[in-house]
């Protein structure tokens, strides 16, 4: 694609998750001069393994950027700048002019459109010492660590007024799962009976201490002063979007700040995509997200020629 004079990059990636890694292979292999922006902080990072994506079951995180990472080298026209951030993204002269970097060092670069694949963040819920298990005995995706916790003793831990329907798709994995709801009134009488009906426990109590060791979780303390055995199991996190950086571009979101976008990518505002976990909705995982991003990169090409998708 030939550059105008004013733009230094085709497209501008922001996120060099399985997303953006993946738009960046397929717009690189497409000849558009992109750049690849990542602060480098997987959604993923407190996992050992991932699981799920086609050749890759096992792999850890980072294992797997670097392999794309690799894969991307080859094109000279993608160049991909880790362990920095944009920290500003505006509309400028038809397209899009970003900061990056900490001020101090601050660079400006431009584009033409711009990919949004910046993730996700996630607050757990305000148990202690729930950072120390989650990744490696208590998990948050059940698509994605089912496998490894089938028929143990379980807990689905959570806050959120979905957390019954949740417990519904954990207790498919044991016959011995409990929920904790952590003192929130987030589960009415019928569903109380539901889950008593499906064999699934539920305690209400505040949790007071999460014991185990060394990532392995053993059991759960409560206020009431029980102690319930547990050998691994899910927590409901809040998710946020992390698009802070958007200065005088408002695109559409849902409820909860994800963008929305249609069934190609593209969010609301011409020359502005998004795919990946930082689109709503769909199934939070690696090989999504990468498929997500191979399908923009198809559609930003053909958008910026003016071409109806036609595959
Ligand atoms: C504990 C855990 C375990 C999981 N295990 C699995 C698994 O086994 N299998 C599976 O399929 N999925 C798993 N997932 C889900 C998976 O991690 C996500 O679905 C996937 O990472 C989404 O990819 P993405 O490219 O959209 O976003 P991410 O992988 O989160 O990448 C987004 C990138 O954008 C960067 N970024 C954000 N803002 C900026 C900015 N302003 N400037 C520059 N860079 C920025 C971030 O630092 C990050 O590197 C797991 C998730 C968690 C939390």
């Amino acid at each position: 694609m030939g550059g105008s004079e004013s733009t230094d990059y085709d497209v501008l990636i922001v996120g060099g998750g399985p997303a953006g890694l993946s738009a960046a292979l397929n717009l690189g292999r497409a000849l558009m001069r992109v750049l690849v922006i990542d602060a480098d902080r997987p959604r993923n990072a407190a996992t050992l393994r991932s699981h799920g994506f086609l050749t890759r079951d096992g792999i850890p995180p980072q294992e797997l950027r670097r392999l794309a990472r690799e894969e991307l080298s080859a094109y000279p026209d993608v160049e991909v700048r880790r362990r920095t951030r944009v920290t500003s993204l505006r509309p400028s002269d038809g397209g899009f002019a970003a900061e990056i970097g900490r001020r101090e060092a601050e660079t400006t670069v431009t584009a033409r459109a711009v990919l949004l694949a910046t993730g996700l963040r996630e607050t757990l819920p305000e148990v202690p010492n729930l950072r120390g298990y989650y990744g490696m005995s208590l998990f948050s995706c059940a698509a994605c660590d089912a496998w490894e916790l089938r028929s143990r003793r379980l807990a689905l831990i959570g806050e959120a007024p979905d957390i019954a329907e949740r417990a519904r798709l954990i207790g498919r994995l044991t016959e011995n799962l409990t929920v904790f709801t952590h003192g929130a009134d987030v589960v009415t009488a019928e569903e109380e009976v539901e889950l008593a009906a499906a064999g699934i426990a539920l305690r209400r109590e505040p949790i007071v201490e999460l014991v185990g060791d060394r990532g392995q979780i053993e059991s759960i303390r409560l206020a009431d002063g029980t102690t319930v055995a547990i050998d691994g199991g899910f927590v409901r996190p809040e998710w946020h979007s992390t698009l802070s950086f958007l200065e005088g571009i408002a695109p559409a979101t849902d409820d909860a700040g994800h963008l929305r976008i249609d069934r190609s990518g593209r969010t609301d505002v011409p020359g502005l995509y998004a795919a990946g976990d930082a689109a709503a909705p769909g199934p939070q995982q690696l090989i999504v997200a990468a498929g997500a991003g191979a399908r923009v990169a198809a559609v930003m090409v053909h958008d910026s020629i003016g071409v109806a998708t036609a595959h």
